[in-house]
């Protein structure tokens, strides 16, 4: 009747593994990180606002200035981080999300249970680990 049964025939109860307590764990974990990353985003977002004003002070160019390349790196070093940020921001809400549906802790590519251990480590985990590296490259 259901898509789900479909999908995850009589093993369903067995690969979902994750016991009600289990999955408290790892959403308190979530809404943790969640707090945290949204704050470090901001964090990084005013930090790259002092950098472009003080960017603004430098009358030279970035070529001839000593001080300018170092603005220039320490931008952009600082943008490289933001953006990886957002995207483990993003990895987070997705999980929370799956948490709140039912697709939580199973492998988004293979379906099979995605183990505890690798959950409590990174609990925004999709993949299970080998899926993860065929993923990855
Ligand atoms: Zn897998």
């Amino acid at each position: 009747m259901t898509d789900i049964a479909e999908q995850q025939p009589t093993a369903a109860s067995t690969k979902a593994s994750l016991s009600a307590d289990q999955r408290e764990i790892l959403r308190a974990r979530l809404v943790d990180d969640h707090e945290q990353t949204l704050a470090f985003i901001a964090q990084l977002e005013s930090d790259l606002e002092s950098i472009r004003s003080s960017r603004q002070d430098v009358p030279t160019d970035d070529e001839h200035d000593p001080e300018g390349p170092t603005l220039a790196f320490e931008r952009s070093q600082s943008t490289a981080v933001l953006e990886n940020t957002k995207v483990h921001f993003n990895d987070i809400v997705s999980a929370i999300e799956r948490l709140d549906g039912n697709s939580y802790g199973l492998c988004a590519r293979c379906g099979e249970a995605i183990p505890f251990a690798r959950l409590e480590a990174r609990p925004y985990s999709r993949y299970c680990v080998e899926c993860a590296e065929r993923v990855s490259h």
